[in-house]
């Protein structure tokens, strides 16, 4: 996933939510001269989240998904909102960007003299989840079970006996400068600075455990296949309980039947008899809806499709803004004909 769902873009570049491409276009141009870190009043990081937030909002797929994220109230389980033992969310940030590698030899000899404790975050998970046809137009909500590694809360957390909590020890390595002192990973805790016990028993694993979630997902209505729903924190916790990753949920929608999808438009491939094509009839079809009955114009052309307005896919996420259902025509041509058919078939033959 490319965006960042807890993020407001429209509110960054300052447009409405149902801004056009050529006002985003414009809101743009402005915030990044106004931001610009060449000018005096120039931001750097405000320049850097204009930029986010207009390669996302000027990608129609791109902006399509983060609306239908946000729109299906995901963003509510940020850092934070979950509970996780005080992560706020602004420690997101600071966290990816300190995230550090230890053990490296060049690292322990002129990195962070002061000795830190490594940051362990927990792995992401994915989760597929499939739905049919109807659910992906109507939006729905389902109930998924899946497994994490959560902190035991029988185990207690103590201070690395090795290193003091340090999460590093310092070393005389041989170096192509000679002998020199090097911070190292504590071998002991990993780097970690602390280690896990329960009952008075050192455990290994991070003090980790399996559980079994239940979650709510809500899905919003026109939701597209292969899209990931973004769960913050909701992955695997790391060691100790720290920096959970997060949870994915991907949709997979099945059953489309002759139906395929282009954008929030609808397609339908229909046969069509060649009496209803050139005199026009009534047709019903299987919609998400349930039973449709559409009207065929009269003398209606192989592969002319046949528009029927607001029949599409919801909106970012809304059923009051749809896309549009296309009927293409496949006409048959009788291959047997009755007598009396034949006959009057030839009558307009001579006719024409
Ligand atoms: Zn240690």
């Amino acid at each position: 996933m490319d965006f960042d769902p807890q993020k407001n873009y429209y509110e960054i570049l300052g447009v409405s939510e149902d801004a056009t491409t050529e006002e985003i276009k414009k809101a743009f141009k402005k915030a990044a001269i106004q931001h610009h870190p060449d000018k005096k009043w120039g931001d750097k990081e405000k320049f850097q989240a204009v930029n986010e937030a207009h390669g996302i909002l000027s990608d129609e797929s791109k902006r399509q998904q983060y609306d239908a994220y946000r729109k299906g109230g995901f963003g509510g389980f940020g850092w934070g909102a979950g509970g996780f033992g005080g992560f706020g969310g602004a420690d997101f940030g600071g966290f990816s960007a300190g995230w550090f590698d230890i053990g490296d030899l060049m690292g322990g000899l002129f990195g962070w003299g002061g000795g830190r404790r490594r940051q362990v975050g927990g792995e992401d998970i994915q989760v597929r989840l499939t739905i049919d046809f109807a659910e992906s137009y109507h939006g729905v909500k389902k109930t998924i079970k899946y497994t994490r590694k959560i902190f035991d809360d029988k185990a207690k957390k103590e201070t690395c006996p090795t290193c003091q909590g340090r999460g590093v020890i310092n070393q005389q390595a041989q170096t192509p400068f000679g002998v020199m002192q090097v911070q190292n990973a504590c071998p002991d805790c990993d780097g970690i600075g602390e280690i896990y016990t329960r009952d008075s028993k050192r455990i290994g694993n991070g003090g980790l455990i399996d559980s079994t979630e239940t979650l709510e997902v809500e899905i919003p209505i026109g939701i597209k296949d292969d899209v990931f729903l973004k769960y913050g924190g909701m992955g695997h916790m790391g060691p100790g309980g720290q920096h959970p990753g997060d949870l994915y949920i991907k949709i997979a929608i099945k059953d489309m039947g002759s139906y395929t999808r282009e954008g929030d438009d609808l397609y339908l491939k229909q046969e069509i008899s060649l009496f209803d094509a050139v005199l026009g009839g009534k047709l019903t079809i299987d919609h998400p809806e349930g039973k449709l009955t559409i009207s065929i114009p009269k003398g209606t052309q192989p592969h002319e499709k046949i528009k029927i307005s607001g029949r599409g896919f919801g909106r970012k996420g809304l059923l009051s803004h749809r896309g549009d259902l296309y009927i293409i025509p496949r006409i048959t041509i009788p291959k047997k004909l009755s007598k009396d058919q034949e006959r009057l078939w030839k009558e307009l033959q001579q006719q024409g």
